[in-house]
């Protein structure tokens, strides 16, 4: 059997990169951070969710060393049989905390959170109202749930009213948003989707995954953010970018949800209960997080020189408040090569990025993606300046 599925899946192969739609993986030869080694070179990475640096931080690889020593490599159980440990429980109390919320819940990723967080809670008669540009896996965890589902035009404050309006007759509405959307590094309007919530009787749930440990005033979030801690009801979140980058998730907010998902929610249910080494990590961030704002500002300084800058050397590029930076060529006929080959030339002058056409991002809006660290120094920042100073004239981008 498997002859004729292997000739279906090379012609689809094929036509991938036909299309120039295929992802080629760039493999690193070294540990994550500012500098990163490819292809035998050292290059500075522009492109990774490292926003706090903490990625090969010492202080976190020697506390996951420390809980890896104490207390052993895995656990080879789900959590209700005899995969819980009070350092789960302690991440558990940090994270609440941290995110000021009542409990939490952790599961391997904040894939899961998302995919375990709607069916449990929806049934067919309640209602999830869901932005038009959330995250895959919002997607794939609504479409698990048997409520109905409601899209609203992305951040149209309007879309979503009109969608609460016709949602009334449910029993419980669910407006569901990320909390900073990756392609564009904008934020969610809290405030107003709070207001809405409260006018039209909804509960607000906001996946914070970039925004966790460094957006708002000490990094919890955008609640924090916009002043609304208090009014989110679900937070999921990931361990997986800012807070570590290794790997791990969890889902926070009211008392009696969290304490539902520990008995109903399939992927905390039937998977394996996250590493001590990766919750032993996890706490050393937060606790660097309470003691030492410094990346945070050193983020901020990173974030606002280089979009300053790019914009100075007449890229397109919007204002933002977000280290997640969008460098466009809407002004360039053919938008995708030009995102492309700049990135590829960028590589050549020592900057990893990566340029990101459709279907990735619509039409006519090819883009490089940039992420501010705070890793980078002012020195990284202003060699990346001029890398695309050199690379976008020669390319006829500036
Ligand atoms: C990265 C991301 C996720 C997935 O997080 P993992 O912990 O890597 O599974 C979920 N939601 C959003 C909005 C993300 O950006």
């Amino acid at each position: 059997m498997y002859g004729k599925l292997g000739e279906v899946l090379r012609g689809e192969l094929d036509a991938l990169r036909a299309q120039g739609l295929y992802k080629e993986e760039r493999v690193l030869e070294g540990p994550q951070g500012a500098e990163v080694t490819v292809g035998g070179r050292k290059v500075l990475n522009f492109c990774a969710n490292n926003y706090l640096g903490l990625a090969s931080d010492p202080r976190v690889t020697e506390a996951a060393r420390r809980t890896l020593a104490e207390w052993g490599y895995g656990l080879s159980s789900v959590r209700f049989i005899c995969g819980t440990t009070s350092l789960h429980k302690l991440l558990e109390r940090e994270l609440s905390a941290f995110l000021g919320t009542e409990d939490t819940i952790l599961y391997a990723a904040c894939f899961d959170a998302n995919g375990g967080i709607f069916e449990p809670l929806l049934d067919k008669d309640s209602a999830i109202i869901t932005d038009q540009l959330n995250h895959a896996s919002i997607i794939d965890g609504v479409r698990l749930a048997k409520a109905q589902r409601l899209i609203y035009q992305h951040a149209d404050m309007n879309s979503l009213e009109e969608q609460l309006k016709s949602a009334q007759a449910a029993p419980f509405r669910l407006i569901v948003t990320d909390g900073v959307f990756s392609m564009d590094g904008d934020l969610v309007k809290l405030p107003e989707i709070c207001d809405l919530a409260e006018k039209y009787g909804a509960l607000v749930m906001v996946d914070d995954s970039h925004a966790t440990g460094f957006v708002g005033q000490t990094g919890r979030g955008t609640a924090e953010r916009f002043g609304c801690l208090g009014r989110v009801d679900i937070v999921t979140t990931t361990l997986g970018k800012a807070l570590g980058g290794a790997l791990g998730g969890c889902t926070s907010g009211r008392a009696e949800i969290i304490e539902w998902l520990r008995q109903k929610s399939r992927p905390y249910l039937f998977s394996n209960s996250l590493p001590m080494m990766i919750c032993g990590a996890a706490l050393e961030v937060l606790r660097i997080l309470r003691e030492d704002t410094g990346p945070l500002r050193q983020l901020e300084r990173n974030q606002q020189r280089l979009r300053a800058g790019l914009r100075e050397l007449g890229f397109d590029v919007d204002p933002g408040e977000h280290p997640i930076i969008p460098v466009h060529f809407r002004r360039h006929q053919d938008d995708a090569i030009m995102a492309q080959g700049m990135a590829k030339d960028l590589l050549q002058e020592g900057i990893y990025c990566i340029g990101f056409s459709f279907p990735v991002v619509p039409r006519g809006q090819a883009r490089i993606r940039l992420q501010a660290s705070a890793a980078h120094t002012d020195a990284h920042v202003d060699r990346c300046l001029e890398a695309f100073a050199a690379v976008g004239r020669r390319r006829g981008a500036i």
